[in-house]
């Protein structure tokens, strides 16, 4: 167990910025163990300590991550100029965590995409000597055949003259276009895109659908997201 400021603790949990807990506490809105702090910067233990907002309980974590189902048009990125980013998505309450996402996804791409402060897990689903699975369910103009997916297994030279690892590609209807799911284990800058363009083919839909273990929850609409739950944490460590 660990003392950590009470403005810091606060400002963590989404209660505002340090001078607006400052305030708080001049109010006398804020109790720890039922007293009235009027000094923000005292030192709290978050397992020992009940920390109250008006009446409301705060539960301190240090580490969050929510799943986003990524809609086209915003970026992956925590601060842009020109577009709105995923983090623009998220309620203020989860503004205090800092979250950033894990990996990109281009801002045409929709699908999963992973918010955290955890940077170890992060760690762990971009190293790329761990190969990682991410699927990606995809619309592609033209006939995609038999021959791409061998040479997908096989692995394909990229413009840039990389030679992509082997990858499995379903095919779920060829046709003038095509639709189709490619699992890869690497993440490299525009892969799947690249990899169809390295066949003479184009991605006009593209949307991530796993993860790791961890799958997109059809649940959320494009722009929503939500916590992960236990076993989803679970799979991801
Ligand atoms: N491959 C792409 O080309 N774009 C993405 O967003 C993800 C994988």
């Amino acid at each position: 167990t660990k003392a950590i400021r009470l403005d810091k603790m606060l400002s963590h949990m989404g209660y505002g910025s340090r001078r607006e807990i400052k305030k708080l506490c001049k109010e006398g809105l804020i109790t720890v163990d039922g007293k009235t702090i009027a000094d923000s910067s005292v030192h709290v233990n978050t397992d020992e300590h009940e920390v109250k907002v008006g009446l409301e309980r705060v539960i301190y974590r240090e580490f969050m991550c929510l799943m986003l189902s990524k809609p086209s048009g915003v970026i992956s990125a925590t601060e842009d100029n020109r577009h709105k980013t995923v983090i623009d998505l998220l309620d203020k309450k989860y503004m205090g965590f800092n979250l950033f996402p894990v990996g990109r996804l281009d801002i045409d791409t929709e699908g999963l995409l992973l918010l955290t402060n955890d940077g170890q897990l992060a760690h762990r689903l971009l190293s790329p000597k761990k190969h990682i699975p991410k699927t990606y369910y995809a619309k592609i103009e033209g006939r995609v055949t038999q021959e791409d997916e061998e040479s997908f297994k096989r692995g394909v030279i990229l413009d840039d003259g990389y030679k992509t690892l082997p990858a499995e590609l379903e095919i779920l209807k060829s046709d003038n276009i095509s639709e189709i799911q490619l699992t890869i284990y690497e993440g490299k800058y525009h892969q799947v895109k690249r990899m169809f363009e390295a066949v003479n083919k184009k991605v006009i839909y593209l949307k991530r659908i796993l993860m790791g273990n961890l799958m997109l929850d059809e649940k959320l609409a494009l722009g929503e997201y939500r916590e992960l739950n236990t076993d989803e944490l679970q799979l991801l460590n």
